[in-house]
């Protein structure tokens, strides 16, 4: 006899403080990228229903915005501490919904906490300034207020993190907030938002609306959203920059990236190697920083080529929930395609394979989207590979003869995410740091992800706008400046 499979648990919205079903015609499954595995099904939610939950965020607006923030801040700290214990189970469905191991599933865990934590300096980091006697007896004081109802949307490639780069920061400034995540791992903020509900935070002053572009749209259009924070690729970036500017509203639109690494001669080939690996390999090569091109200086080409091809080949890959494994698969089959064919439009540009991940078999996910790392050597500055952002675990190498050279492959880039330097040279590195075209530097540094209390500082088609995610820019952006000029008549004050 066949049992009828269960139906899939269809993902709700969080509107107003309730867990709502969506009424939206339009549904999507969400797939465990390692197994095949339908997880839910998630709403493309319909511009009504997102117009009710800025109704709920701007009905919450008032009295949340005179809530002192020493109390605003209260629900974050209970949060952190929601977070830290279940940080096992949220990297759990990380990892389900989105392929990464779960080591890596807690590492963007610990930022997402992070960013909680500074956000609970609200009280001293919101704070104006001064100066008395600006003209005789008079002051002049600014102060910061909140905007208003904002928003954030969030891309696929970290669930548990980005959405906490806006979050906290936009409730602990006094506005309400509206988070539209991927619609392809949705649920890793369903349970952070299950969370956060148990830290008394007043209805609506946090929602979470599953969606795609009919959601984006709508809180791009509607006259009571403020502002707009977004992360995901350069297309859509511009497309939201502008429609928002359009309607005039304030927006941080973080976009692709295609990050350079140099590897000069004088570096520890060892460490850097390592290092190097886990950036472009690491979280199969879904992270805006990893690393996509390493351009090798003088005699750094034939020891750094052969040492990373190595490494690279060393990678168990497999589900990342399973012990031992070293690199999850790819988002989607599309993905997986996509990348591909990328790797065959490199070699047809004249790259040579020296490890080649396609048609990649793992025994225990025979459905997972799975590529195992590639490295593709002299691959040709004119060829797409060089401009197109591979999203993948694939790695290119090119060369130069000095570090003129190399830094010309940077300069041709249109992303500025990430630039890297290894070496073990100071001069080398201050000149790196200086004339580097990106907005997060690493020196000796795959990963170079700033704290939350520094900003995440892409640059070029990276980012657009000008206040970053994270710390002192991300209360910048929440707020808006008020600057008050005061006069007292004198013989008012002698009555008392
Ligand atoms: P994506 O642009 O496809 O989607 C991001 C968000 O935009 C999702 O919530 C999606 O629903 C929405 N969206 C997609 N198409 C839309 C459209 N036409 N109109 C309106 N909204 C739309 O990005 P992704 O594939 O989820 O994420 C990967 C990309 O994100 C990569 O390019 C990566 O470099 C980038 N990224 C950048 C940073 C950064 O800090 N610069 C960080 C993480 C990821």
């Amino acid at each position: 006899m066949t049992v009828a499979a269960p139906p899939l648990t269809k993902i709700p919205n969080y509107i107003d403080g309730r867990w709502q079903d969506s009424t939206a015609s339009e549904w999507q499954d969400v797939v465990n990228p390692a197994t095949g595995d339908a997880l839910g099904r998630v709403p493309l939610s319909d511009a009504q229903e997102v117009a009710k939950a800025i109704q709920a965020a701007s009905a919450a607006y008032p009295a949340w915005r005179r809530t002192p923030p020493q109390d605003r801040i209260q629900p974050l700290f209970k949060l952190k501490q929601l977070l830290e214990d279940h940080l096992h189970e949220l990297a759990r469905i990380i990892t389900q919904e989105n392929g990464k191991t779960l080591a890596e599933a807690k590492a963007e865990l610990r930022r997402a906490i992070e960013n909680v934590e500074v956000a609970c300096g609200i009280p001293m980091m919101m704070q104006g300034y001064n100066l008395e006697d600006v003209a005789r007896g008079i002051d002049e004081t600014m102060i910061r207020q909140p905007l208003g109802v904002v928003a954030a949307i969030t891309p696929f490639n970290f669930p548990g993190m980005i959405p906490f780069w806006f979050l906290p920061y936009a409730i602990a400034c006094g506005n309400t907030f509206i988070l539209k995540p991927s619609e392809r791992v949705p649920l890793t903020m369903r349970r952070a938002i299950e969370l956060l509900a148990e830290t008394g935070l007043p209805k609506g002053v946090v929602n979470l609306v599953n969606g795609g572009k009919a959601a984006v749209d709508t809180l791009l259009d509607h006259p009571k959203v403020r502002a707009i924070s977004f992360v995901g690729s350069t297309a859509v970036a511009k497309y939201i920059y502008s429609r928002a500017g359009a309607n005039g509203k304030r927006a941080q639109c973080q976009g692709g990236a295609k990050n350079h690494v140099i590897v000069l001669p004088d570096a520890d080939m060892k460490m850097a190697t390592q290092i190097i690996s886990d950036s472009a390999f690491g979280c199969a090569g879904q992270r805006c920083l990893a690393v996509s091109v390493a351009v090798t200086v003088g005699e750094a080409q034939k020891i750094f080529r052969d040492s990373i091809t190595e490494a690279a080949a060393s990678l168990r890959v497999g589900n990342g929930l399973d012990e031992g494994v070293q690199m999850g698969p790819v988002i989607t089959a599309q993905s997986k395609a996509r990348i591909e064919s990328l790797i065959e439009r490199g070699t047809h540009d004249g790259a040579k394979l020296l490890l080649d991940g396609r048609q990649a078999k793992v025994s225990s996910a025979d459905n997972g989207n799975f590529v195992k790392p590639t490295v593709l050597d002299g691959v040709s500055a004119e060829g797409d590979l060089t401009d197109t952002e591979i999203f993948g675990p694939v790695l290119s190498l090119v060369h130069a003869p000095d570090l003129d050279d190399a830094l010309a492959f940077l300069e041709r880039s249109a992303y500025g995410n990430q630039a890297s330097l290894f070496t073990s040279s100071g001069s080398a590195a201050r000149r790196f740091r200086y004339e580097a075209p990106a907005g997060n530097i690493g020196i000796n540094i795959g990963v170079a992800a700033p704290m939350a209390y520094f900003p995440f500082s892409g640059w070029k088609d990276s980012f657009f706008g000008v206040q970053h995610a994270q710390g002192r820019d991300a209360v910048e952006f929440y707020t808006e400046k008020k600057v008050i000029v005061e006069r007292w008549a004198a013989e008012h004050s002698r009555k008392f």
